[in-house]
């Protein structure tokens, strides 16, 4: 397939080899580069799912996912995003990845065009690229938070605009739209009433400082029959594993998601499904108890990688990485002799030299910076920070 022979392995997996590798090969690696919470699915989700094996909830579901689950979706998108939507407006994806691939999959034609801000969660454009379809990236630095501006959005709109991509709380960079912010780029695409809006809101939960999260379709209700606002299960509760995601949207477009799904998955997992609907149902405290833990975290790497020669780290509002500049580290040489000429080769000395696994910025659209996942314990982090601060004092 030549499309697939264009698109790029997800850059996270492939620094996921590289560390399975150098752990083969004896050498020992703290990895900041992989994508999900390091805490275990609480036990009354996987006692959930234990249950439901023995009850023999073992056969096919409904395509867009049991009943019940669809139900407690709806009852979630209502209670924390305060959209009015009732069961039969969700569909159950395999992972929140799926309903992004099916939502694309289903809409763009040869020629669309994804306006995608930069720097991008690694899949988007490649999902896209999948499709058919053209990727038009629109770079958004450190000076704008790393966040879409309505003017930016204005002039990245043309007539073959199918969708535009947002993602908040970010991967890669953390960043959150408020409400104001969200507001403004309504503004600009209530006057482009052929663009359709995804709002991959995943990590809604890990969200600082008492912000309040904020999702587009609630911002902006007139923009409701053309959002498509997904999430799952993955990184709130801690069940990457499980494979559930979800979303809401218009009829026509979760339909046509349906029967894609139809004739590809059939749907979720079973068990999977019945994990999913304790989580959403059940006692809720795990969320506010990973908030507090991450937040910790984000403090304390935030505080040592700004100590670290040649890092430069904003303090993200949420998620669970730190996206810091290495722009002064650009030129330098390692200890091993390699010069650093962009933040790949910083991604691969800092692996090589101080044993420590990070994502380079160019990955998300963005560089040179690299990406730092701060879910391993603090023992751990402070570990890392250590050999990331001797690796830039050695470089010369
Ligand atoms: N969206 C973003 C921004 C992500 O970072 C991820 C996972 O890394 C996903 C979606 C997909 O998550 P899942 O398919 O596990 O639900």
């Amino acid at each position: 397939n030549v499309r697939l022979a264009d698109a790029q392995p997800s850059a996270t997996y492939r620094m996921i080899d590289r560390v399975a590798a150098r752990r083969a090969a004896g050498a020992k690696i703290i990895s900041l580069s992989a994508g999900e919470p390091d805490f275990d699915t609480p036990s009354h989700i996987r006692e959930a799912a234990i249950y439901a094996i023995r009850a023999g909830h073992t056969r096919y579901t409904q395509v867009a996912g049991l009943r019940s689950l669809r139900e407690a979706v709806a009852d979630k998108f209502q209670r924390e995003n305060a959209l009015e939507i009732g069961w039969q407006d969700t569909i159950v994806c395999c992972g929140g990845k799926q309903v992004i691939y099916n939502a694309l999959a289903a809409t763009l034609n040869e020629g669309d065009e994804v306006v995608v801000p930069a720097p991008y969660w690694v899949s988007y454009p490649e999902i896209v690229r999948l499709c058919g379809a053209k990727a038009i990236v629109v770079r958004c630095g450190s000076d704008s938070g790393f966040k879409l501006t309505p003017g930016a959005l204005a002039e990245s709109i043309g007539p073959r605009t199918r969708w535009l991509i947002l993602n908040s709380p970010s991967n890669p960079t953390g960043a959150v739209y408020s409400r104001e912010e969200l507001a403004a780029l309504a503004q600009v695409l209530l006057d482009h009433p052929h663009v359709l809006v995804l709002s991959d809101d995943i990590y809604e939960h890990l969200i600082f400082d008492g912000a309040p999260f904020h999702t587009i379709a609630q911002v902006e209700p007139r923009l409701m029959p053309r959002v498509l606002t997904t999430n799952g299960v993955s990184k709130a509760y801690a069940m990457t594993g499980w494979r559930i995601g979800f979303g809401t949207g218009p009829r026509w477009l979760l339909n046509a998601m349906e029967k894609l799904q139809g004739q590809q998955t059939s749907g979720a997992s079973s068990i999977s499904q019945h994990a999913a609907l304790a989580a959403l149902t059940g006692p809720q405290q795990f969320l506010d108890e990973a908030r507090s833990v991450f937040e910790q975290r984000r403090d304390l790497m935030v505080d040592l990688l700004n100590q670290a020669r040649g890092l430069r780290c904003a303090k993200p509002a949420g998620a669970f990485y730190a996206f810091a500049s290495c722009a002064d580290l650009i030129g330098l040489r390692t200890p091993a002799g390699v010069q650093l000429k962009d933040d790949e080769d910083v991604a691969t000395a800092l692996l090589d030299e101080a044993g420590v696994a990070v994502v380079p910025g160019s990955a998300f659209g963005l560089a040179p910076f690299i990406r730092i996942a701060y879910a391993l314990d603090d023992d751990a982090l402070v570990a890392a920070c250590r050999a990331i601060r001797q690796f830039c004092e050695s470089l010369i």
